[in-house]
């Protein structure tokens, strides 16, 4: 038996009841369409590998970290005419994250954080209103900007592009089609150019916006530069994982200057 004692999956009740985990990582994805050549599960499947990965690091080093099972429901409420993309809105979400936080409370952990690998996903909000109920430190992280894309990647698209392609071809290979099945990513921007810049938001149509569900081009994507910014991404998640399970709640900020 090969398990993984900081993935809660894989774990039995003889390691949880030996082991006083401090810190769990609760891994947040979504069930889309990503271009023709990535699967459904794609942020589900980046998520668990970027969590694992990052807790076993902070495991070696000493943090007792566990990596809860994750979430594969992600918000959807702009692909809901795409078939087989699986809605959950965030309200339920938050209900979901308060349930969870609750029942942790009690548990012997003391901070949760939520990482996140879907970019309609948003948990600050929920955190805001969650933190003063629950008597556990709560905090999240969005992966995909842990390590800048533009230091790694050509196309900078956000869905199913160069960087999404790339983590994959790295990490679930067989999992993805060759190139020449995907399309171009082509995505039409906003026409008011507020929108565009990103100062006025609106959520994405997604079925206005792209026609092969994608935004970014693949064409450039490699396997080892999935392999790289994964691996600068996990590495700076499992350094942060090793300070928070270090720092007690109380000491979260810095003494004041004297
Ligand atoms: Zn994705």
């Amino acid at each position: 038996m090969n398990a993984r004692p900081y993935v809660l999956a894989e774990t039995t009740w003889k390691t949880v009841r030996e082991t006083r985990y401090e810190v769990a990582v609760l891994p947040w994805g979504a069930t889309e369409a990503h271009n023709r050549h990535l699967p459904y599960g794609t942020d589900t499947i980046q998520c668990d590998h970027v969590a694992a990965e990052a807790a076993r690091l902070a495991w070696e080093a000493g943090a007792r970290v566990v990596v809860l099972p994750t979430v594969p429901f992600g918000v959807q409420t702009g692909q809901l005419d795409i078939p087989l993309c699986l809605n959950l809105n965030p309200s339920t979400q938050a209900a979901v994250l308060s349930d969870l936080a609750h029942g942790l409370v009690g548990q012997g952990v003391r901070k949760l954080v939520v990482l996140n690998g879907h970019g309609g996903n948003d948990f600050r909000q929920m955190i805001r209103e969650l933190q003063p109920r629950v008597d556990l430190f709560l905090c999240a992280i969005n992966w995909y900007r842990v390590v800048d894309p533009a230091l790694h990647f050509e196309d900078l698209g956000d869905h199913a592009g160069e960087m999404e392609t790339s983590v994959m071809q790295h990490i679930a290979p067989e999992l993805v089609l060759p190139l020449s099945e995907a399309g171009d990513g082509r995505a039409r921007p906003f026409r008011i150019a507020a929108l565009r810049d990103g100062w006025a938001w609106a959520p994405r149509q997604w079925t206005q916006v792209t026609s092969d569900t994608g935004v970014g081009d693949p064409k450039a994507s490699t396997p080892e530069k999935g392999r790289v910014y994964a691996g600068a991404a996990v590495e700076r998640i499992a350094a942060f994982l090793v300070e928070l399970a270090a720092t007690s709640r109380d000491e979260m900020y810095e003494d004041p200057a004297d």
